[in-house]
């Protein structure tokens, strides 16, 4: 695979797809380039479906490129072109068709996870949120007055809760686990994120899973293992998502967690195959450990280093993850590793819906969350990056600039 590609396929038009077709082009590939996609729809901001898109912003609105955005890309779109099976060196459409490729990328993303079939009574409605077609079915429902249940309490069940609160609907989060967002935040911030919505009407059911969900009408009725029954109007359930992948030639190593893993040039096991996005679990320099962050901007940032990959250029170490979540009036961003850490130092006053809670392990910031403390994020995302050792005690002084504090 050292020769210089002359057709290249892109699989799938989230932002790790796009991040590497543009690239390519920006690095003065001149090639065939064909972006397959499931979808029929141009790239457009995922996030945007929990919360503009449910309250009436339009597809047009939350596109990713502007009219003439793939002007000047010359790529072949193969949109609604399922991508059923890759083989070394071709890939197999759901229409049979199959083609031949110097380089593949795939960044087919994620599929949402489903509750099992033997806990569904009838054949009642589930939502899912992934994509467009999703919300377009989810805001039918999100009607002032209505009951909807939201089972999983990650992302998706929380930003839509808020979403759903502020439509005039009544809402609650069924959560498996004994708290919010246990594999994603740390518990200072679930249990802050917990009293925000509940403070704006929202009703909790931790650690309790779903045991049957009946079909019974107009209506649903979704029984907990507790015995307790809730009635709803709408169901979505936000539980996970699983990597969605075609079927795969010998050589390309499953994660733990059922994504690919890949080099630092996005390579999989197999020559001239490359993964990128939620599917791809990459080393993180930082971390020291490979990861698969199911974030933004590491889909770009992933996009990007595929593309060089498969031109042979070389690659940048991918530094501290990042990602932000909206709800009501918070805007959240988190950094780095949110699991393990000794202790959390804030800044600010979470009471006050402005602070920083540092993570740290030892005498480093190893991560951090903000809550609508943006300014905090590029100092502390570079003395994560660093590994700097700091002083705690100076961290908590909101008044001292974070600028300063960090540098010293
Ligand atoms: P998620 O964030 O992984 O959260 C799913 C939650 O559901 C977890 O707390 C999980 O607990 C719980 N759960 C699992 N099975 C359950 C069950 N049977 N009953 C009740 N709870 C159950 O996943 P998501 O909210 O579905 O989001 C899907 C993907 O989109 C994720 O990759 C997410 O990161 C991404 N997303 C990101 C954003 C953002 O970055 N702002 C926004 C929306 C979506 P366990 O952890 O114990 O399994």
């Amino acid at each position: 695979m050292d020769n210089a590609p002359s057709r290249i396929a892109v699989v799938g038009f989230g932002p790790a797809g796009l991040s590497c077709a543009q690239t390519l082009r920006a690095e003065g590939y001149a090639g065939a380039l064909h972006v397959f996609s499931a979808e029929t729809a141009l790239p457009y901001e995922r996030p945007a479906l929990s919360k503009a898109f449910l309250t009436g912003a339009s597809a047009t609105d939350i596109g990713l490129l502007p009219d003439d955005g793939l002007s000047g890309q010359s790529l072949t779109l193969r949109l609604g072109e399922t991508v059923e099976r890759v083989e070394h060196g071709s890939l197999v459409t759901r229409s049979g068709s199959e083609e031949t490729f110097d380089r593949i990328l795939l960044a087919t993303g994620l599929i949402p996870r489903e509750l099992p079939g033997d806990l569904l009574d009838g054949t009642p409605t589930l939502h899912a949120l992934r994509d467009l077609a999703d919300a377009g079915a989810l805001r039918e429902q999100l009607l002032p007055g209505r009951e909807i249940v939201l089972i999983g309490g990650g992302y998706i069940g929380l930003e839509v809760a808020a979403t759903a609160v502020a439509l005039g609907c009544s809402v609650t989060v069924v959560e498996m686990g004994a708290r919010l967002l246990a594999r994603s935040a740390p518990p200072m911030l679930a249990d802050w994120l917990m009293a925000k919505h509940a403070a704006n009407g929202v009703r909790f059911r931790l650690g309790m899973g779903v045991e049957r969900v009946m079909d019974v009408g107009q209506r649903t009725l979704v029984k907990l293992t507790t015995g307790e029954t809730l009635t709803a109007d709408c169901v979505l359930v936000g539980i996970g998502g699983v990597p969605c992948l075609p079927d795969l030639p010998d050589g390309v190593m499953r994660s733990a967690t059922g994504g690919l893993v890949v080099d630092e040039a996005m390579k999989t096991g197999v020559p001239g195959l490359f993964a990128a996005g939620d599917i791809a679990e990459a080393w993180n320099a930082t971390q020291g450990c490979r990861i698969r962050p199911e974030a933004w901007q590491s889909a770009e940032l992933q996009g990007a280093a595929a593309a060089r990959g498969m031109l042979g250029l070389p690659t940048e170490p991918f530094g501290t993850n990042w990602f932000w979540t909206d709800q009501y009036d918070a805007n959240i961003q988190m950094l780095g590793d949110l699991r393990s850490h000794d202790r959390v130092i804030l800044r600010g006053d979470p009471a006050e819906e402005r602070f920083t809670a540092f993570l740290l392990t030892g005498d480093v910031v190893t991560g951090a969350v903000f809550v609508n403390s943006g300014r905090d994020v590029r100092p502390t995302r570079k003395a994560i990056d660093a590994r700097l050792t700091v002083d705690a005690a100076a961290l908590t002084d909101a008044d001292a600039p974070l600028r300063q504090v960090l540098a010293a």
